[in-house]
């Protein structure tokens, strides 16, 4: 890139389509489900046969409605479907039916982190159009209309973001929503979660926004990044030569990670939007709306502020454990099974999950709730840690896997029978250290005229004698005093 003569402010701003995990599709009986083969889910309404008429799928708007409370947007109690005119192969009826005036989710926001937050402007539902598939004979084109007709939610933002480590962050934080709210697998290979990104750039400073440029269809993460970086780095070379920035439709290449134009402004589509006269409004009552909100989880946000604020969990772990809801489920389980001892377990819960239980489970294909063991079980497992009965090392070296062995034994008798038991009964280790330092009365003495890192030696005479299995902080604190203690 030339020198700049000005720094410049990227300003992006996104149209992100989610693919809902209804059964069927959005106003047609046929599955919505990915991978069949080719045309097997073409019900004559998705084929749009004549006198063949569209109906809304309940859970389609149910799950637009989830989303909408999720963050924060009014839910628009009289919304409605319009028809999108435009002529492509692989939509049946040569037009989209979509939301354009009266959109089922106004405003709303979501919080990228504590300094930033994204307006939403709305959220509408539509219909996904079929697949067009380009093989290698370039004189035709191959068409499956499986996906058409898949209900999509298509969340408008404002132009808030400014950067392509946001862009990357807000649809990281979409994904990892419409999972939670189970409305979505957001699974990017699969096409769930694909973007428009409108990028401009604008001299640092000034209020005005720049020309934008849509950069449309792009399934990744890593390409929705690559595309703002891109533009920007365009738009920035166009205006530092004098240039304009032209208002028009790109397209991304993903093997050269480069945009390219699709259509200029003066060739832009016109949709000839009209209300679809097959779809009645939907209108809502504001008791079916909170009815729907009554039965909403608990958002990641809400329990990762809960960890933080109430349970005293560290930020990365808070954040760590809201990642999935049944992780976050869990570990809510988890502390408040601890009752007035959760401050005092939280950390350990934390651990416990992350390095262990977690892993255990994905390990063998379960969530980490169906794990065998109890909850009460394995908060005695930490009590055993916390009371210095069992070393945190042996416990998760030895007795987490002996538990989840036998998911019905108590973990004290568990440890008991593994010989794990730390010795932290005084006269055991008192007897100990007399036999240690009756067999070393050379080093015994050694350390008393001041060498004190005879200490460490002393301490490996205990654990040596004790297998292992005396408390070493209660050890170290018997054998200083003893030490200590001129004869
Ligand atoms: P249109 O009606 O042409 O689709 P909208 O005003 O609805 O345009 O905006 C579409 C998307 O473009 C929104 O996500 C919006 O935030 C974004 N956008 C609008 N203006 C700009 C701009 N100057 N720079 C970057 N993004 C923009
Ligand atoms: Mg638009």
């Amino acid at each position: 890139m030339p020198t700049q003569t000005h720094p410049y402010e990227t300003v992006i701003g996104l149209e992100l389509h989610v693919q809902l995990g209804t059964k069927s599709k959005i106003f047609a009986p046929d599955s919505a489900a990915f991978g069949a083969n080719p045309n097997e889910h073409t019900s004559i309404v998705t084929l749009a046969h004549p006198g063949t008429l569209p109906r809304l799928n309940r859970k389609a708007l149910e799950y637009a409605i989830r989303l909408g409370l999720a963050l924060g947007c009014e839910i628009n109690l009289h919304s409605a479907f319009d028809r999108k005119n435009y002529f492509y192969a692989d939509l049946p009826k040569g037009y989209q039916i979509t939301q354009d005036k009266h959109p089922i989710c106004i405003g709303g926001s979501l919080q990228l982190d504590a300094d930033t937050r994204i307006r939403i402007h709305h959220i509408h539902l539509e219909e996904d159009a079929g697949k067009s598939i380009h093989d290698q004979d370039p004189t035709r084109s191959l068409i499956d209309l499986n996906r058409a007709g898949v209900p999509l939610l298509e969340i408008v933002t404002e132009p808030d973001l400014r950067s392509a480590a946001q862009v990357g962050q807000f649809m990281e934080k979409i994904r990892q929503l419409v999972r939670w709210l189970g409305i979505s697998d957001g699974n990017m290979e699969e096409g769930s979660l694909r973007s428009d990104v409108n990028v401009s750039v604008r001299k640092s400073g000034e209020k005005a926004y720049g020309q934008r440029a849509e950069v449309k269809n792009i399934n990744s993460m890593r390409f929705a990044r690559k595309a703002v970086e891109f533009e920007s780095e365009r738009q920035i070379e166009l205006l530092e030569k004098g240039d304009k920035v032209e208002q028009e439709t790109r397209g991304f290449d993903p093997q050269q990670g480069i945009t390219f134009s699709l259509r200029e402004k003066e060739y832009a589509h016109d949709y000839r939007y009209f209300p679809d006269p097959d779809l009645p409004p939907v209108v809502l009552t504001q008791v079916q709306v909170q009815a729907i909100a009554d039965q909403m989880p608990p958002l990641p946000a809400q329990l990762e502020s809960r960890f933080l604020s109430a349970f005293g969990l560290p930020a990365s772990d808070a954040e760590l454990l809201t990642q999935e809801r049944p992780v976050a489920m869990y570990t809510l389980e988890l502390l408040e099974a601890s009752g007035d001892r959760a401050t005092a377990l939280a950390k350990p819960i934390a651990n416990l999950l992350i390095q262990k239980i977690k892993p255990w489970c994905e390990e063998h294909g379960l969530e980490v709730s169906e794990n065998p063991v109890t909850t009460t079980q394995w908060l005695q497992f930490l009590e055993l840690i916390a009371g210095g009965k069992v070393s945190a090392s042996m416990a998760n070296q030895r007795l987490f896997s002996a538990l989840m062995e036998n998911p019905e034994a108590h973990p004290e008798e568990l440890a008991v029978r593994l010989n794990i038991v730390q010795q932290s009964d005084q006269n055991v280790l008192d007897e100990l250290i007399a036999q240690v330092m009756a067999d070393f009365p050379d080093k015994v003495a050694a350390f008393r005229n001041g060498k004190k890192g005879l200490l460490g030696f002393f301490m490996g005479e205990i654990m040596k004698r004790s297998k292992g299995k005396a408390d070493p902080k209660q050890a170290a604190d018997l054998l200083e005093v003893k030490l200590e203690a001129k004869a």
